[in-house]
């Protein structure tokens, strides 16, 4: 898997920090900070749920990769 993430549409909400706080970090100003580009398996769970909660449809996952 590997996960991209588009600040210009991150509105700062913080919810894929509170699902996935191993790979999504957050700046000064809230803005998402990918921390794991390619996460570990056990981690995809947590990385979709993230996707899927994201308000801004921010997180974008590539599932082939
Ligand atoms: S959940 Fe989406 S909008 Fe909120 S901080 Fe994360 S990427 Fe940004």
């Amino acid at each position: 898997m590997r996960v991209i993430v588009d600040t210009e549409k991150c509105c700062g909400a913080g919810q894929c920090v509170l699902v996935a706080p191993k790979v999504f970090d957050q700046r000064d100003d809230g803005i998402v900070v990918l921390l794991d580009a390619a996460p570990a398996s056990e981690l995809h769970a947590a990385v979709r749920e993230a996707a899927c909660v994201c308000p801004g449809a921010a997180i974008r996952l590539d599932e082939q990769a």
